[in-house]
């Protein structure tokens, strides 16, 4: 894609009251914009992320047997009575009536909606196991919407959902669940705690919610220090206390630290299908309710932690897996015809090796400003050509996370990037 025609342009000033990297970087890099507080818009740089991100998501949801849907996003009030979620939920949910008195809620979660196509397309235990998910909508009645794109009152989730027979049927999957958000997490490049948490209006049960230390996190968990042991507890369900030994390893000690949550894993049991009446008939003909689990990831919210765990005092940097683009090259005075024909050769050369290249092909930009954009934006690899790389015999590479950079030759390049 070429830089000039990219919408937005960067703007060199922190927004007002940014607090967060995330908030910072990704607003004057032209990711995200604030519409107002908690509400913003993805911008085609955010999008190319948002869609890398997904992906990943979407390729471990498959490997495990999902199955990809799309729910409405606005729902009647009778099926949030079913469960009496309500009045239970009241706090979190936009609740609103249209013309004619008719009361809805804006999706804030699917359990119920789930459940209701649950009932009408399965009564048999043939039918199960059932896996589905989705990539949608939330929106939540946040009472404090901060840290940039972390917490928005409209955002977006993945959520999955799934159908047992049994409860050792669930609670199998749930490990299953479990090691696939590990590797998605990983393939991100975030390092997760899984802890131990409540349910909040989901369930009495306890959960998992995986968790990324970091001071901007609104949770706090108490953690075994020894990586190894993974022991972790969210604070609102903690039996433990900072400095005391960790109950699982015995010998390494607790530590308790600031953490954002990007993930939530919930064993819900029967009680939806109970309220909701879904049951199903097992081999002998007896009529059960089905058991049930919903699974969460903030594919907005993991862009923001990215940040926050990716970046130095220039900008952000993108680990490759959820880049915009793999290059951003550079042409430093395009004015120059020779300058622009031999950018624009290597641009055709490595698009039609499929790489994904921002070209900055700007006319009218000073090379320090294309320098500081690219530091901005960060993306992995930096490729210039210019006067002083041409006549050192090709272009000059670089990675955004290391200082030096290296001559070498255009015909070399593609190797090159390939390590
Ligand atoms: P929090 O405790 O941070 O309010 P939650 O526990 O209410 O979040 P869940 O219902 O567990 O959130 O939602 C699943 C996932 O959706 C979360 O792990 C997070 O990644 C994302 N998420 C939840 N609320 C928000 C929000 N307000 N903005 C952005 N992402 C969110
Ligand atoms: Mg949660």
């Amino acid at each position: 894609m070429r830089q000039s025609v990219l919408f937005p342009k960067t703007v060199k000033e922190d927004p007002k009251d940014a607090q967060s990297a995330n908030h910072k970087f990704l607003v004057r890099g032209g990711f995200i914009d604030q519409l107002m507080s908690g509400s913003w818009s993805i911008l085609p740089l955010g999008q190319r992320v948002i869609g890398k991100i997904n992906q990943i998501i979407r390729e471990e949801m498959n490997a495990i047997g999902g199955q990809e849907l799309s729910l409405p996003l606005l729902h009647p009030k009778e099926i949030w009575n079913e469960t009496e979620r309500w009045d239970a939920a009241r706090e979190v949910m936009y609740q609103l009536s249209d013309a004619r008195g008719r009361e809805y809620a804006l999706s804030f979660t699917h359990e119920e909606i789930v459940m209701d196509l649950i009932r009408k397309k399965i009564s048999s235990y043939k039918d199960l196991p059932l896996y589905v998910y989705q990539f949608s909508t939330k929106f939540r009645n946040e009472p404090r919407a901060t840290g940039g794109i972390l917490r928005g009152r409209e955002f977006l989730m993945k959520d999955l959902y799934s159908a047992h027979v049994s409860e050792a049927d669930l609670m199998a999957y749930y490990e299953t669940v479990k090691e696939a958000y590990l590797k998605i997490f990983n393939r991100l490049g975030l390092k997760v705690l899984v802890t131990e948490a409540a349910g909040g209006v989901f369930t009495k049960a306890h959960t998992h919610e995986f968790q990324v230390l970091s001071p901007v996190g609104e949770d706090t968990v108490f953690y075994c220090e020894n990586k190894n042991c993974g022991f972790s507890q969210n604070k609102e369900v903690a039996v433990v206390a900072a400095g005391g030994r960790c109950p699982t390893c015995q010998s390494s000690l607790i530590k308790e630290g600031r953490a954002i949550e990007v993930g939530n894993i919930f064993p819900l049991g029967t009680m939806y299908s109970e309220k909701m009446q879904a049951f199903f008939t097992d081999k002998n003909g007896a009529r059960k309710p089905i058991w049930f689990g919903s699974y969460g990831i903030g594919p907005t919210r993991v862009m923001g932690t990215i940040v926050e765990e990716y970046h130095d005092e220039k900008g952000i940097i993108w680990p490759e897996a959820v880049s915009p683009f793999n290059i951003h090259l550079l042409g430093i005075k395009n004015q120059e015809s020779r300058i622009m024909e031999k950018t624009e050769e290597l641009y055709e050369k490595l698009t039609k090796a499929r790489e994904e290249v921002l070209w900055d092909d700007r006319e009218d930009v000073s090379a320090g400003q294309k320098f500081a954009d690219s530091d901005l934006i960060g993306i992995p690899w930096r490729v210039v050509i210019s006067e002083k790389s041409l006549a050192g015999g090709g272009v000059e590479v670089k990675k955004r996370n290391q200082a030096e950079s290296k001559i070498v030759s255009q015909d070399q390049l593609l190797n090159f990037l390939l390590r």
